[in-house]
């Protein structure tokens, strides 16, 4: 693997949240999310499909679904934090129980941190991210710097 140079960018000041939550968690999402219910009308909701469904009709806000995650819908939020289509993921992931899907989960949590995504796994985080002055407001991020990979990847095939 080649050394991975960064390049900076830039969020917009309206974010584009993510938010998934395994089925033992999927009431915590909820409760947690009607207490930030102010902050996330605000911004984009991108869910995968039940807990999109349960969110909208809790919160009453418009949620754009993927399909469930279990059917693919964890991967279909990866690709678009590769494609720089999200902007923060809220993932209530549960410690508790294997899921069928372990590896897609496995590699959506790479997929951020490899983007640089900011992510909260648990309540208490959550909030922390949503109470952040940089949540409503651009700012700027550090991500891979794709040009100098693909060059870097044509010297080592030349
Ligand atoms: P779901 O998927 O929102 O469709 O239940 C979540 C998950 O298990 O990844």
């Amino acid at each position: 693997m080649s050394r991975i140079d960064f390049t900076t960018a830039t969020l917009p000041a309206r974010k584009r949240i993510a938010l998934i939550a395994h089925d033992h968690c999927k009431e915590h999402l909820l409760s947690w999310a009607e207490r930030q219910r102010s902050r996330l009308e605000r911004h984009e909701l991108i869910a995968t499909g039940t807990t999109g469904m349960l969110l909208n009709q809790r919160l009453g806000l418009p949620v754009e679904c993927t399909v469930s995650g279990p059917l693919g819908g964890d991967q279909q939020i990866g690709a678009r934090i590769a494609e720089r289509r999200i902007d923060l993921l809220v993932f209530f992931w549960d410690p508790f129980e294997p899921q069928p899907h372990d590896p897609d989960v496995k590699a959506l949590l790479r997929v951020a941190a490899v983007w640089n995504i900011p992510l909260a796994a648990n309540e208490s985080s959550a909030d922390y991210l949503l109470s952040s002055p940089l949540l409503d407001q651009p700012h700027a991020l550090r991500i891979p710097d794709y040009g100098s990979y693909l060059q870097g990847r044509q010297s080592a095939a030349d």
